[in-house]
């Protein structure tokens, strides 16, 4: 019989169901499976830490995000937004459901051929464009938003040699009342750069003027500020019809919208505060069909939303390495996997949760990952039982951004499995080795004796 692992004695008031100063209760329920599969049997076969895909989860929130959208604008098409989340199987579930791809550079919209999808169905955004890039996705006849006038000069130039009209829209910044603004990324409405665009867009007679796009920022908590950013390109797109006579296809408002995650300092959690799917369709519908437009001129609707689509579908599985006191005698935890692989932890307090059953003593406890840095930080501050040396701790909401953003830093990046909606599991990415870095380096024949 093992030895039990000491737990020091407490007093504490019996939880009794009700929310407490903070509203909330807390969560005793272990995670000892993930969609019906043991976690065990998933660090057995595929090591630890270890990220899970859930395909049940992606596919739900899809269509919660769809039936928003669609209930309360008839012309609504999503394009899957690459860089939060480019594994292939990924992109494939969401280009099976309907989804178009949206990509921000050549390695991108590369893989998004590859996967399939056709060129005209693939939106290219982002500051940077090669003319290699540009003109593939002319040749694919893919819709291409301009960010600078720099690309703009140079798709009049290639359109001319190629011969071909590409079809094309500006990326529009502007006030929506978030702040920081995102001025950056192409062209400030407020200051008559989206015009100068599009009068030079025009009288090119070189592409096809075919929509207009924005970005507002990540993250956002406020559905209004969407409603501002749809009413201000519904402005553009009819004040553009009253001066050319071309009617747009097609508004594209980005992503941006919020998961379920809790910001670091919030002090409600995230599913209880962030707007849901409903609010932010809400805010975007009504502005449109209170804008000009007749029925029939609607234009098409596109969204590129990718945290808010992704992120409860990814869980990280860790192991603990060890406890230990600091010195201002608060617990610490220190887990396999660190910020390297949870980029996302700078920015959130992601939910986590034993994944074996555990006693109701609990104490304030920080998480540090397994890297030799002091900003190795999982949870500054998280109320939990004793963890014990081998335990695990399912981390939740980690499906945007970390497989894409992570790090190969001291240790190699982990297998990433996909559970199918029929319950199997499928390994996605191969689990990085010594022989992944070593086919990258090249030692110089001098020092290789
Ligand atoms: C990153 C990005 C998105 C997706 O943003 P989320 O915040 O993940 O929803 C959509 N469109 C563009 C242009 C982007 O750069």
């Amino acid at each position: 019989m093992s030895k039990k692992s000491y737990e020091r004695p407490l007093i504490r008031k019996l939880e009794t169901g009700m929310p407490g100063k903070f509203g909330l209760r807390n969560d005793l329920t272990p995670a000892t499976h993930i969609d019906n599969i043991p976690v065990a049997e998933l660090v057995e076969n595929f090591g630890s830490p270890l990220f899970v895909i859930s395909e049940q989860t992606i596919v739900q929130t899809f269509n919660k995000a769809k039936r928003a959208f669609t209930t309360r604008y008839p012309r609504v098409q999503f394009a899957w937004s690459y860089k939060t989340n480019y594994m292939d199987a990924v992109c494939r579930i969401f280009h099976r459901e309907g989804s178009w791809a949206e990509v921000v550079s050549g390695f991108e919209y590369e893989k998004a051929l590859r996967n399939g999808v056709d060129g005209k169905k693939i939106i290219f955004n982002g500051p940077e464009k090669s003319r290699e890039d540009l003109t593939k996705a002319i040749r694919n006849d893919s819709l291409i938003h301009i960010d600078h006038l720099d690309e703009l000069y140079e798709l009049v130039e290639l359109s001319g040699e190629l011969g071909i009209k590409p079809r094309v829209a500006i990326r529009v910044n502007m006030d929506t009342g978030i702040y920081p603004q995102w001025d950056r990324f192409g062209f400030n409405l407020e200051n008559g750069q989206a015009w100068d665009a599009i009068n030079k867009i025009v009288h090119s007679g070189k592409m096809e003027l075919t929509g207009l796009h924005c970005h507002i920022g990540t993250f956002i908590l406020s559905a209004g500020a969407y409603g501002i950013a749809a009413s201000k390109l519904a402005l553009l797109a009819i004040d553009i019809r009253n001066k050319f006579n071309i009617n747009l296809k097609y508004l594209d408002l980005g992503g941006g919208f919020a998961s379920r995650n809790t910001l670091k300092g919030s002090y409600l959690p995230g599913p209880d505060i962030n707007p849901g799917f409903e609010d932010y369709a809400e805010a975007i519908s009504s502005s449109l069909h209170n804008s000009g437009f007749s029925t029939e001129e609607l234009p098409l609707l596109i969204l590129e939303t990718g945290r808010a689509l992704i992120d409860e579908a990814g869980y990280m599985i860790s192991t603990v390495i060890g406890n230990k006191r600091l010195a201002s005698g608060s617990r610490s935890t220190i887990i396999d996997a660190g910020v390297n692989l949870l980029f996302t932890s700078f920015w959130y307090d992601h939910k986590v949760m034993p994944a074996q059953p555990f006693s109701l003593y609990r104490e304030e406890t920080l998480i540090c990952g397994p890297l030799c840095m002091n900003i190795d930080i999982i949870r500054n501050s998280v109320s939990l039982p004793m963890l014990k040396k081998g335990d695990r701790l399912v981390i939740f909401n980690t499906g945007a951004y970390n497989m894409t953003q992570w790090m190969q830093f001291i240790t190699m990046r982990p297998a990433i499995v996909l559970i199918s909606s029929e319950g199997t599991v499928n390994l996605i990415r191969r689990k990085e080795d010594n022989d992944t870095l070593a086919n990258q380096e090249v030692v110089p024949a001098y020092l290789s004796k």
